[in-house]
């Protein structure tokens, strides 16, 4: 089959004839019908080196962390699933044992990192191929009618800013403010996620007026270049209170920075973005009582709860689709920057 590889550390990606993959005990095959292209790939495949054999993830690996697609085959003792049923993978995958995966929150996995347990893509063999191993029956939700190819990026891009907004949606009370940096693939969801469960007015900030006119087309009522303007922008619409949330999807140091000058008294500052794994967030300087957060992707039952609100027209992806042959441009796409919203890629 041909599946999308990153082979060389430094060098594009490469498509690649690899043998089907045989399910071991317990293990679903599943054919893929769509899978989407992240960033934080590209951030991998940006790094040197020696940073790269700090994950210890090997390689050649398969890429796609986001992937749907149709039970094929079941390894030896794998239940509670039929082969042909449309399914959605969910990529934070733990133990299954522990506290935290006992509530379906496998993203907080406690023994994750000892088990050598990684998500597709992220370590072990991903979704941009024609079939994917899933350890585990658990690991896949009902897709039921949703298409494959508009709905495949809610299993990362859905799903990570749902857990992120959740979180604060107690502060998100009417006549509350939230920003939003970066509507790319996450963000272009935050905002649609935000409008349809808070009452907070909604502020994006990206690079380019095309980023900013799709931030609008998705429901931000304020749209703004993220450049040396962009704190005046913002504080003359949230005013002396200040922001009470915001989601920073870029997470570099001029971003965190940004989102530290504006945030208000009680406020969350929730980095997403892991533009600068190393940003600073300046200690106790900032406003009374502001709660910073880093979250990880998200929940089994939030992943439900996205899919949810997507059968409800409530939120959508903007996609742009590509051949698995074009899965190289996608990801040169994404680094550029030129994507409206996510690159999804169809074997
Ligand atoms: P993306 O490339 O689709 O979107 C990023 C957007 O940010 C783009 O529109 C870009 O133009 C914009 N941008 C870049 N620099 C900016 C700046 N200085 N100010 C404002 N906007 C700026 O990326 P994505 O796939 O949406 O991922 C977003 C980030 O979230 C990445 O860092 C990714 O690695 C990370 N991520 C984190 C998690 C998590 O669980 N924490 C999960 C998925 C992705
Ligand atoms: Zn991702
Ligand atoms: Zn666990």
């Amino acid at each position: 089959m041909k599946a999308l590889r990153y082979v060389t550390i430094g060098a594009a990606p490469e498509i690649s004839e690899v043998p089907v993959p045989e399910p071991g005990p317990g293990q679903v095959r599943v054919k893929i019908t769509a899978a989407g292209a992240c960033h934080s790939d590209s951030f991998l495949m940006g790094l040197a080196e020696d940073a790269w054999q700090s994950f210890g993830y090997p390689l050649p690996m398969t890429l796609g962390h986001e992937g749907v697609g149709v039970v094929d085959a079941l390894g030896e003792g794998a239940h509670g699933i039929e082969p042909g049923e449309p399914v959605a993978i969910y990529g934070p995958q733990g133990c299954g044992r522990c506290y935290p995966c006992a509530q379906g929150k496998e993203n907080y996995c406690e023994r994750a990192a000892e088990l050598h347990i990684t998500p597709p893509g992220l370590g072990t063999d991903g979704t941009m191929a024609e079939y994917v191993l899933v350890p585990d029956a658990r690991h896949l939700l009902p897709l039921g009618d949703l298409d494959p190819v508009a709905n495949v990026a809610l299993t990362d891009a859905g799903l990570t800013p749902y857990h992120a907004i959740k979180g604060s949606l107690p502060k998100l009370i009417a006549g509350s403010t939230a920003v939003v940096i970066g509507a790319g693939g996450l963000g272009h969801v935050a905002i649609q996620l935000l409008r349809a469960l808070s009452p907070a007015t909604v502020i994006a900030l990206d690079l380019s007026e095309d980023k900013l006119a799709l931030a609008t087309d998705v429901g931000a009522h304020h749209a703004f270049l993220s450049d040396k303007t962009a704190a005046d922008n913002i504080r003359k619409v949230v005013g002396a209170r200040g922001a009470t949330a915001v989601f920073d999807f870029v997470g570099a140091q001029p971003t965190v920075d940004l989102a530290s000058s504006v945030i208000g008294v009680e406020s969350d500052l929730v980095i997403v973005g892991i533009g600068a794994a190393n940003a600073q967030v300046g200690a106790l300087a900032k406003p009374y009582d502001a709660a910073i957060r880093a979250p990880y992707w998200g929940s089994r039952s939030e992943l439900m709860e996205v899919f949810d609100l997507a059968r409800a027209g409530l939120v959508h992806v903007e996609t742009e689709r590509f051949s698995l042959d074009e899965a190289p441009e996608a990801y040169r796409r994404l680094h550029e920057g030129t994507l409206r919203g996510r690159a999804v890629v169809v074997p």
